[in-house]
């Protein structure tokens, strides 16, 4: 009997999961890109490449630490504002600011690992006024924006251009009410929509970062490396571009971006999504997702798939 137990389970058929269309997978691993990005980055946030090599050669192991003292595979701001929206998004049904702003504000309440200065500031103001657009500022130029865009992208997949950048500045404007901010965020929505849908990078870089660039030009990027990049989200996208268009893997991609220190959450969080998005779930090292919080890896695999279905678009 027992080894006729044995061959049953040797010969049952294996049990696969039906297998998920292309954009789909794309759309996971854009959102699990992100939540690795973030939780891989968030160990040198502040590091200067320097200390980075000191203190680990190459930075390439989810191992949690840095200046938050974070668990391996916890994540900060970026992936949970991310979730924060996303929620919202799906409880109405649709991209509107004034739930985006009460999500936020519960998100602040909640005591978060990490705030920027700028949504902190807006969100008080919101609490205030109960306006969810934040007053327009040049200064308010940050990445903050701009690292949380991904539910966007996917709740407006395949929709008109108009519709999709108006979903932008509705969320982006709740904290970020800046036109720089704003092309960042726009281009970055589009990226990630190309990819699912296929789009080679070739192609990508040319018509989306080649048109941030053609229409502001302070985000042209050359090749030396932008090193420690701050919070300012032109020196976010360079650095994220740099990495995203050099290399020809996910791995290599983030670890080309966290190394160089800075902001390394954030462009970790960015790199990770186009990434994602770019080469598809398959790409991700194994590793990096079994590192990262259970919690955090179920969410984002059901916002994603929420999301696209909410677009309307597969
Ligand atoms: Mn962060
Ligand atoms: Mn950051």
């Amino acid at each position: 009997m027992f080894w006729t137990g044995e061959l049953i389970a040797r010969n049952a058929p294996v049990r696969r999961r039906a297998a998920r269309p292309p954009r789909v997978e794309r759309a996971l691993a854009a959102y699990l890109g992100l939540a690795i990005g973030d939780a891989l980055g968030a160990t040198v946030e502040f590091m200067t490449p320097q200390e980075i090599r000191t203190q680990y050669g190459v930075h390439d192991e989810i191992r949690g630490g840095g200046w938050l003292r974070l668990k391996a595979g916890q994540v900060t701001d970026d992936t949970t504002m991310s979730l924060a929206l996303g929620d919202a998004i799906l409880g109405v049904g649709r991209v509107d600011a004034l739930a985006a702003a009460h999500a936020f504000d519960a998100w602040m309440r909640g005591k978060p690992v990490d705030i920027g200065n700028t949504v902190r500031r807006n969100l008080i103001a919101f609490r205030r006024s109960g306006d969810p657009q934040a007053p327009a500022s040049e200064h308010d130029a940050g990445n903050g924006a701009a690292m949380r865009i991904l539910p966007v992208a996917l709740a407006t997949c395949g929709q008109p251009p108009e519709t999709v950048i108006s979903a932008c500045r509705a969320q982006a404007h709740v904290t970020h009410h800046n036109t720089v901010s704003d092309a960042a965020c726009e281009t970055l929505v589009f990226m990630v929509q190309d990819f699912l849908l296929g789009g080679d990078a070739l192609t990508v870089e040319r018509e989306r970062a080649g048109r941030l660039v053609g229409d502001f030009p302070v985000f042209t990027w050359d090749r030396k490396p932008v090193e420690n990049p701050s919070g300012y989200i032109v020196d976010t996208i360079q650095a994220v571009f740099q990495s995203l268009f050099a290399t020809e893997c996910f791995e290599d991609c983030l670890i080309d971006v966290v190394n160089r220190g800075g902001d390394a959450d954030t462009t970790g969080a960015i790199a990770g999504m186009l990434a994602g998005a770019r080469y598809g779930l398959a790409d991700i090292p194994k590793r990096w997702l079994r590192n990262l919080d259970e919690t955090t890896r179920a969410r984002c695999e059901k916002q994603a798939e929420a999301l696209l279905q909410l677009s309307g678009s597969c």
